[in-house]
């Protein structure tokens, strides 16, 4: 009982460890963006395309550095969350919505030649920046807060979770119902609700598989084994 607890307790500690490569990514993609050497090239767009039709939105989990600088400031709310005993009831469902809302204007906005995101001048500058400041607050209270609710490029890449060929499943028998997956999903997921992740939230961060106690409870592939086939 002891070595199995101590096992179980080892193989939690190496999963662990998983979403350290994801942050050293992070970190070095962050700068690599305050020292502008990443623009919108045609070939990163087009990288980003293909990694998403097979494994889902990973420039939002592992590469955006305004991904990134949200789970800081998020870090920091669940912090003061435990630190003040408080904890603050998540977004409404509705705020997911609105994001959709943005990703249509824009693009109809981009289809009129109506202007180009990011223009504006030193009053979209400005804007920008308060802009920039109150998304920030507002991660501080909801992790991700502007990738839920408002980020037009994270709503067009989410549209990748329903025809990407690892998505993340969960296996119904392996599952102890902790509820672990659900309560560290930044973006909201309720993964523990359904054996197949299509949600359109979903990051392909994989902090899920990091948490999860049970040996393969939570796996990346096309099919599990009970339907048949495994790549
Ligand atoms: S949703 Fe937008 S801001 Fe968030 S990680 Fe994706 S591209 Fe970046
Ligand atoms: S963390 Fe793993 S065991 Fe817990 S509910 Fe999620 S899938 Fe099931
Ligand atoms: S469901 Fe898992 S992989 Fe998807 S966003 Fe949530 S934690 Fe990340």
């Amino acid at each position: 009982m002891q070595i199995s607890r101590t096992l179980k307790n080892i193989r939690y500690k190496k999963k662990a460890l998983l979403p350290a490569p994801r942050t050293m990514l992070q970190v070095i993609v962050l700068f690599l963006w305050i020292l502008g050497v990443i623009d919108e090239s045609p070939l990163l767009l087009a990288a980003v395309a293909i990694i998403s039709f097979f494994l889902g939105p990973v420039f939002c989990g592992w590469l955006c550095p305004i991904g990134f600088l949200q789970d800081l400031v998020g870090k920091l709310g669940r912090t003061l969350q435990k630190a003040f005993k408080r904890s603050i009831p998540d977004l409404p469902a509705w705020t997911k919505t609105i994001r959709y809302i943005v990703l249509a204007a824009v693009t109809l906005f981009m289809a009129l030649g109506l202007g180009h995101w990011g223009e504006g001048g030193s009053h979209g500058l400005l804007f920008m920046k308060i802009g920039f400041i109150i998304i920030a607050a507002a991660g501080v209270l909801w992790p991700r807060f502007f990738c839920r609710t408002l980020c037009p490029i994270g709503a067009g890449l989410g549209l990748f979770n329903l025809i990407k060929i690892f998505p993340v499943k969960r296996q119904e028998k392996l599952c102890r119902r902790c509820g672990f997956c659900d309560s560290c999903c930044p973006m909201g997921v309720p993964l523990s609700a359904k054996p197949n992740n299509r949600n359109l939230a979903c990051i392909s961060c994989y902090r899920c598989l990091s948490v999860c106690p049970a040996k393969d409870a939570l796996i990346v592939k096309t099919k599990t084994r009970s339907e048949g086939r495994i790549l």
